[in-house]
């Protein structure tokens, strides 16, 4: 009888071994490069694209408050958010981004640069152009990509647990349609509405104040009881005055 366990448990190690292989060469740099692929280490005072590219994936870990300038040029609040980042994934937290730092970086995006839980077609439910809106169909997609950045963030934070788009980018006759505000932050491509999912709504529009969202509307906000919205415009504005916001 007990060899017969020790027989069950040395067959069940060696699954839970093979499987945690199979999961790591899953995670390979390599699918990375389809998307795009820093080729020097990055760290404070240094500017280019390839910082610009490193402060949308980090556009989520600005602090409490904050919202991170992509800007190109690597300064002490992009220090902070890529320091952040890596104490969000037990990574050295240095602040400078290395071979470790961009590897996290590259089993979190998918080939179309889009964090791996969230997609365009996610983000835009209205039409598969990014057009119409209240600015140009490639400012609607970039928008709607650092805004999956952030929620990426906010999921990772909340236990990684699903988060619900419900509705992102809309044209104006997609935003007429559902009686959205006429300067809604949907037009421009970086909103969000996000469903309870098992986190709660409450506990969503709390979180969401780390991750980079300058517009967080919630419950006792008006048409705000049914949804999360978030986005990023330059002015604050958070209002959930249900959830003590
Ligand atoms: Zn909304």
């Amino acid at each position: 009888m007990d060899r017969r366990i020790r027989r069950v448990i040395a067959a069940l190690s060696l699954l839970i071994a093979t499987s945690v292989v199979g999961v790591v060469g899953t995670a390979s740099p390599a699918s990375a490069d389809a998307c795009y692929t820093w080729s020097r280490a990055l760290s404070q005072g240094a500017t280019g694209e390839d910082v610009r590219q490193l402060q949308i994936r980090v556009s989520g870990y600005p602090g409490y408050g904050g919202v991170l300038a992509l800007d190109g040029s690597y300064g002490p609040a992009t220090k902070a958010a890529v320091t952040r980042f890596q104490q969000a994934y037990g990574l050295t937290a240095d602040g400078n981004a290395g071979p470790a730092t961009f590897s996290k970086i590259y089993a979190l995006q998918d080939d179309d640069c889009t964090p791996v839980n969230f997609s365009y077609a996610e983000l835009n439910r209205c039409n598969s152009t990014w057009s119409g809106g209240a600015v140009s169909a490639a400012t609607a997609k970039a928008n709607a990509l650092v805004t999956m950045w952030k929620l990426q963030a906010l999921r990772h934070a909340l236990g990684d647990r699903p988060l619900v788009v419900n509705s992102g980018f809309r044209s104006t006759s997609c935003n007429s349609a559902v009686g959205g505000a006429s300067n809604s932050r949907h037009l421009y491509g970086d909103a969000a509405d996000l469903g309870a999912g098992t986190q709660g709504f409450c506990t969503i529009a709390k979180q969401a104040r780390n991750h980079g969202f300058n517009q967080i509307l919630g419950p006792g906000y008006p048409d705000h009881d049914d949804h999360i919205h978030v986005a990023n415009p330059g002015t604050r504005f958070w209002s959930a005055p249900t959830c003590g916001i």
